[in-house]
């Protein structure tokens, strides 16, 4: 029945510029501060106090415009969005209507479905438009005890005047993966170009969807539903599905989808009417009287345009082609900028990207996450893995070897060569020395000898086994199979 239909889904995500000042006035935007102490006049909302426009939002505003191939409009125009609440003191939101800061951009980005144990079934590179990206400021938070009859509502005003970006999509999305996928590009590229902390808890990056069904092929939209704050990529996936479902069997029902705002509940797993359109405000915009129109210069943008690094899907794409990894690989690898870098970083003087691929995303990746440290912050640096590499790759340590190194590397930063040397010496290469391996194997083994040369070859396996054991395991696996063979066939 699902595929008689097609779900038509677009995002509307606010992220948090990273400034250390509000959008209009020197407050903080400091994040978990005793309430109401981040305050001012102006984002107090008290009379007489007036707006000035910041700058540094105007620059990560545009940092994130042009990442998303949005037009940056050299003139934009800020409303007043009308509205009563207790976290709006001053009974209006400073925003943006019909002249944005930013308009018609696009991302083009690998998406795929997932099975049930949620892992992609087939990677396409798709376009999603966005429609806008727009400014605006934040309003304030309502804080309720003793839900759910609250009996004390409190208001802290710390995040009123905390400068968004609001980044308006089309409703490209047929999918809650491909909803799921583009609100993952999104959060990276911000992080990427440094103007969002990408943090959903603390509530830096949230997310509204619009959702509807209809008949596949059809032209016309269903009614849509907005669902409201999607605080994390789980919820916005499992809602979208959620609601994708609903819609599809109140339709098949007959009966009419009233267009509503819904609310996901994660304790049931279920979405519940919030208010009906009946109930919709009217915002009556109007152009802001404190603020002059927002002039963003040809020339700043061109600076910036020129300082941007490369994007996330960018430096995949080069990752896959110019070192011949895995599309999966490659993703992983590019997940942050940091990690990426630390990558590069460890493939230049090492030469082997592959291995640098295997070392991070497993035995590295593994130790950071029980510690809890960012890549950024790594004790082992790029240049000692690299160093080890050079010492697999040379043949002075085996791979099995290398595991313990590169754990001893981490825990006491020193470098590869001086490891090795603590646990009892590097890898045994020379002929001579393998080949006394060699003859103690098989003159300790008689029976399996004269089996082997019977033409038991698979016995072969056992040798290397033997020789390894004499070793220590620190015989170079190569040199032995040589070695051996001859030794059994001679
Ligand atoms: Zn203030």
């Amino acid at each position: 029945m699902r595929d008689k239909y097609e779900a038509v889904i677009g995002l509307e995500i606010h992220a948090q510029l990273k400034t250390d000042s509000k959008i209009f006035c020197g407050c903080s935007t400091r994040f978990g501060d005793e309430p109401n102490s981040n305050t001012c006049p102006v984002c107090l909302g008290l009379p007489g106090a007036l707006p000035v426009m910041n700058r540094r939002v105007i620059e990560m505003a545009a940092r994130a415009a042009l990442a998303l191939n949005l037009n940056i409009n050299h003139e934009s125009i800020f409303s007043r969005k009308n509205y009563f609440y207790p976290d709006l003191p001053k009974g209006y939101q400073i925003s943006q209507y019909d002249q944005p800061f930013s308009e018609r951009g696009w991302v083009e980005i690998p998406t795929s479905e997932r099975n049930e144990s949620g892992h992609a079934t087939e990677w396409q590179t798709k376009r999603f438009g966005i429609t806008r990206l727009h400014l605006e400021e934040d309003a304030g938070k309502s804080l309720h005890e003793g839900m759910p009859d609250a009996s004390k509502s409190y208001v802290d005003l710390n995040r009123s005047g905390v400068p968004l970006a609001e980044i308006v999509s089309e409703p490209d999305f047929r999918s809650s993966w491909e909803a799921y996928d583009y609100m993952q590009y999104l959060r990276r590229t911000l992080l990427y170009v440094g103007v969002c902390d990408g943090n959903m808890e603390e509530g830096s990056l949230r997310c509204d969807a619009n959702v509807s069904v209809r008949v596949r092929g059809a032209e016309k939209f269903g009614t849509k539903v907005e669902l409201k704050n999607l605080n994390s990529f789980k919820f916005l996936q499992k809602a979208l599905e959620y609601e994708i479902d609903r819609q599809i069997a109140a339709v098949e029902a007959g009966e009419k989808i009233p267009q509503e705002t819904r609310l996901w509940n994660e304790r049931e797993s279920k979405t519940y009417a919030m208010r009906s359109k009946e109930e919709a405000h009217d915002y009556r915009y109007f152009p802001e009287p404190d603020l002059p129109p927002l002039i963003t210069a040809e020339e700043l943008i061109q600076k910036l345009r020129a300082e941007l690094p490369e994007l996330p899907e960018a430096r995949r794409r080069r990752f896959v082609e110019e070192y011949e990894l895995s599309f999966e690989d490659a993703a992983q690898l590019t997940d942050s900028r940091g990690m990426a870098d630390y990558f590069e970083e460890v493939v230049r003087p090492s030469g082997n990207a592959k291995a640098a691929a295997n070392w991070i995303l497993n035995e590295l990746t593994r130790e950071l996450k029980s510690a809890g440290i960012d890549i950024a912050h790594s004790p082992l640096s790029a240049l000692q893995l690299a160093e080890m590499i050079k010492l697999i790759d040379s043949g002075g340590i085996s791979g099995k070897m290398a595991k313990d190194v590169l754990i001893r590397m981490y825990q006491s930063g020193r470098p590869a060569e001086e490891v090795v040397r603590e646990i009892g010496g590097s890898q045994v290469s020379d002929e001579a020395s393998i080949r006394a391996f060699v003859d103690q194997a098989i003159q300790s083994n008689p029976r399996q000898l004269e089996q082997y040369r019977g033409g038991k070859t698979g016995l072969f396996g056992f040798f290397v086994g033997q020789v390894m054991k004499l070793s220590g395991g620190r015989a170079n696996p190569q040199v032995v199979n040589e070695v051996l063979k001859n030794a059994l066939e001679g």
